[in-house]
């Protein structure tokens, strides 16, 4: 039997101290570890690492405070376009879904095509048919409006910029799962609204495979926040676990080497969560905070945000 330990994190870049008030710290706090009971208490009682990670995602896709699922951010057109992965350390497997609108829990309908489909990667009104065969909850627009990312649209279309989560005043980003569960098997999911005022199309790098969400036994599981394009040039998941399986890195090592060095070098901005196959955890970030977590044991909890 392998310990149990599971680590979230609700992205990289936080709001700056002075406009974070007690409540929206302690909403974020509870979130958070909202998130990591709902996949420990799943693997307690026998769960796997992936439905551990699709738990705790859903969970954070349900916080409209982090930028995913109800929360996600507006496109430029005022609709929510989200993109989410899931991986299995285990078999290697992938399902990931871009430029998805409507759908509840977009990690549950990357599972279904890690689990159902031949695929990896379905896209837009593709994915969107896959997911009603699969009975994948569906919303109306309603439910996905929150009156301050209406508003973080309307002061980044003034502004005529795009926005990631990260820059703007309002800082609640991405979310993301790693786990390690009984049977030493790992898993990661990341779920994203992507940025602000996005144009129609853009997909950032949590449903990438390697570049945002990666997992293999022999190594890691790593869910990356920040920008995405960046993670994406830079290969940043996998890189992690490229690092430890050829260079026979730490996890410490490899994680420090690309957020606080190559990336930090390029001015990308971000972070991720990491575990490896003894269950080590780290949680990186070149940002002035990072929504993480961990849960390592039955008393062994921690959230932060700075
Ligand atoms: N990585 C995400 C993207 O670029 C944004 C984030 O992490 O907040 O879509």
């Amino acid at each position: 039997m392998h310990p149990i330990k599971i680590a979230v994190h609700g992205g990289a870049g936080t709001m700056p101290k002075r406009l974070m008030t007690p409540e929206i710290e302690k909403a974020c706090h509870n979130a958070l570890q909202n998130a990591l009971q709902a996949g420990y208490e799943l693997m307690k009682n026998g769960g796997s690492a992936v439905d551990a990670v699709e738990a705790a995602v859903m969970v954070l896709e349900n916080f409209e405070l982090f930028n995913a699922g109800k929360g996600a951010v507006f496109t430029h057109e005022g609709k929510h376009e989200m993109d989410a992965s899931i991986m299995d350390g285990k078999t290697k497997r992938s399902g990931a879904v871009a430029a998805v609108n409507n759908i509840k829990n977009p990690i549950s309908l990357a599972k279904a095509i890690l689990l159902h489909s031949e695929h990896v990667l379905l896209l837009g009104a593709g994915a969107e048919v896959f997911a009603k065969e699969q009975q994948i909850p569906f919303e109306n627009d309603a439910y996905f409006f929150t009156q301050f990312r209406f508003d973080q649209l309307q002061k980044a279309k003034q502004r005529d910029i795009i926005v990631l989560d990260h820059v703007d005043d309002k800082k609640f980003g991405t979310v993301g799962c790693v786990a390690m569960d009984a049977n030493g098997n790992l898993a990661a999911g990341t779920s994203t609204g992507g940025m602000t005022n996005k144009s129609f199309g853009r997909v950032g790098d949590s449903p990438i495979i390697g570049s945002g969400t990666y997992a293999n036994n022999t190594t890691c599981a790593v869910s990356c926040t920040g920008h995405g394009e960046f993670f994406i040039e830079n290969v940043v998941a996998y890189d992690i676990s490229c690092l430890m399986e050829y260079k026979g890195l730490s996890l410490n090592e490899a994680c420090e080497l690309v957020i606080n060095q190559k990336l930090k070098s390029i001015d990308a901005e971000g972070g991720l969560i990491a575990i490896d196959h003894n269950g080590n955890i780290c949680l990186p970030f070149n940002t002035k905070g990072m929504y993480r977590g961990y849960r390592k044991g039955d008393d062994d909890i921690f959230t932060g945000i700075y």
